[in-house]
């Protein structure tokens, strides 16, 4: 446990923080002070995952079973948070799903269902929050995008247009809640070893393309991912706004 925690007393909520990069954002929040509350369609995995979070890092975490694009669901969530310990600060709309869809098999049914996870969710959230973030002395929210929403690629057209509007939604929010002294900043990840990209790790030589090109030369851990956002809560972060963290391990670079 770090000596000094960086979010002590914070409050912050993780939608999508059952597993994956979610997850370890939850827990590194969680290991720097804050009392986190976890908010996932699966409600059993969320409350799991909150256990063994409670048990590593001594902090205060819960669950609540949200779909993060219901707008009943998203202010129930916010409501449990700020009843439970009468503030909010840190808000991460990290809840999404993948889509690996061909052109010639589109639908609109699955643009559209993709379009309201991943994108629409995240002002939802956001309109849910604002009121109490806006009472917080260090308020952030913190979306992940992908660096699929910064550049195109095949079989990927509602998940990357999903991403793209979550980058400049990011930007288009930071201008708008500035006043209300909230900072909205977002990550890009590359490619993270989750249940996500298990596929993707196995296939041999889809694998080694992808490592060839990414420079630190292996797939980024969800703690890679938690690290960035643990200084997009914190005060260190203060003067950054509208921002997109890429952390894929240099491979935009390229
Ligand atoms: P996972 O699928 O491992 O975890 C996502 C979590 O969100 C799951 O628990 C999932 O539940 C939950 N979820 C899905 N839909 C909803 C919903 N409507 N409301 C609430 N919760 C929901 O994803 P990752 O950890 O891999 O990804 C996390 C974020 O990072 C996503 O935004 C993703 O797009 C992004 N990202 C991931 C990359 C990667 O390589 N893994 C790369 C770039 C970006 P359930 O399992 O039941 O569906």
């Amino acid at each position: 446990m770090p000596q000094h925690r960086r979010l002590q007393d914070r409050v912050a909520i993780v939608t999508g923080g059952a597993r994956g990069i979610g997850e370890a954002i939850a827990a590194r929040l969680a290991s720097e002070g804050a009392r986190v509350l976890i908010a996932d369609i699966d409600g059993e995995d969320a409350a799991e995952t909150a256990r063994k979070i409670v048990q590593e890092t001594g902090s205060d975490v819960t669950a609540q079973k949200t779909d993060v694009a219901n707008p009943a669901h998203a202010a129930a969530a916010i409501g449990m948070a700020t009843a439970r310990w009468g503030r909010l600060d840190i808000l991460v709309n990290n809840a999404a799903i993948p889509d690996v869809t061909a052109f010639n098999n589109l639908t609109y049914d699955r643009f559209a269902k993709v379009m309201r996870t991943n994108l629409d969710s995240v002002l939802i959230c956001t309109v849910a929050a604002a009121r109490f973030l806006a009472k917080s002395p260090c308020a952030r929210i913190l979306n992940i995008a992908s660096i699929m929403g910064v550049r195109g690629s095949r079989d990927s057209l509602p998940y990357s247009t999903a991403k793209g509007g979550v980058v400049n939604m990011t930007r288009a929010l930071a201008c708008d809640l500035a006043d209300k002294g909230i900072n909205v900043n977002a990550i890009a990840p590359g490619y993270i070893r989750t249940t996500n990209t298990e596929a993707l790790q196995n296939a041999e030589t889809r694998n080694r393309q992808i490592l060839e090109r990414i420079p630190a030369a292996r797939w980024s851990e969800a703690e890679d991912i938690a690290g960035a956002a643990v200084y997009l809560s914190s005060k260190a972060s203060d003067y950054v706004n509208g921002h997109v963290l890429v952390v894929d391990g240099g491979w935009m670079g390229r």
